[in-house]
């Protein structure tokens, strides 16, 4: 489903960001990535869904080659959900109005059968009874499950994630992490930049871990936990586990 192969990026002449990442995410897959702040997690993410660029290498996601300059991004990016540290609802709307807009605008179908997608997985993030209320009356953890929602509504190929519980209060993280586990388990391919080691052992298929622009490691979860084949993987689990 995604196929990162020796990627490359420079943010400046002198500035690699990336240095020849290869990776890849079956279908139904879940592949957590991980690492020290700085080492290029999120623009790794980034490129997937060619919200960032990158100068060598190649990424295809579901068949399309993102790198071609043919490709139409915007549309590719319809299939690709993603969801960031911090959840971006549209604070005027309504939940269900946040739910309903971009599959009304970009995917083109009427009101009530947006309407009825969007209360279908506002029930699946256990937030019905929330549908009309506005995304500043809920906690951030309901929010977060509400852009989770708002990203499934489009029915994403795969889903992206990038560090989405670490803006979080410590309590309302498993709720969300919850949502992830139950995504996971129902078969949804996914790549989840995270800190947090239990969701990984739970549903990781494979961890990779970054440091300093390279993939470091790239190991089924069993091994990556048991054996980490790097110095530096050990001295990170060693701090966060
Ligand atoms: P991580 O998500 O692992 O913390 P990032 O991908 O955000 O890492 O950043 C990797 C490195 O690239 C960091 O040194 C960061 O400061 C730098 N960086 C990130 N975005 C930009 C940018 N737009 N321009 C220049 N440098 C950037
Ligand atoms: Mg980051």
């Amino acid at each position: 489903m995604i196929e990162i192969q020796h990627v490359s990026k420079w943010y400046s002449e002198n500035f690699q960001v990336l240095k020849d990442c290869t990776a890849s995410v079956e279908k139904g897959e879940v592949v957590v990535v991980c690492g020290p702040s700085g080492s290029g997690k999120s623009t790794l993410i980034k490129t997937v869904n060619g919200l960032e660029a990158f100068q060598e290498g190649k990424i295809i996601v579901n068949g399309i080659d993102v790198g071609d300059p043919k490709t139409n991004l915007p549309k590719l990016r319809q299939h690709i959900g993603m969801v960031f540290q911090h959840f971006e609802l549209f604070p005027h709307l309504s939940i269900i109005d946040n739910l309903t807009l971009a599959q009304m605008k970009v995917l083109g179908r009427s009101r009530e059968e947006a309407t009825e997608r969007g209360l279908n997985l506002l029930n699946r993030v256990h937030l019905s009874e929330h549908a009309l209320k506005f995304p500043g009356q809920l906690s951030g953890g309901q929010q977060q499950r509400v852009a989770i929602a708002r990203a499934l509504a489009m029915d994403p190929v795969c889903m992206l994630f990038d560090e989405p519980t670490s803006a979080l209060d410590p309590e309302m993280i498993n709720e969300v992490l919850d949502v992830m586990v139950e995504l996971a388990q129902d078969g949804m391919t996914m790549m989840v930049v995270t800190h947090e080691m239990g969701f990984a052992r739970r549903v990781a298929d494979r961890v990779l871990f970054m440091e300093n622009g390279q993939i470091l490691e790239n190991a089924p979860t069993q091994e990556f936990f048991t054996k980490p084949r790097s110095e530096r993987a050990v001295q990170f689990l060693s701090k966060i586990l």
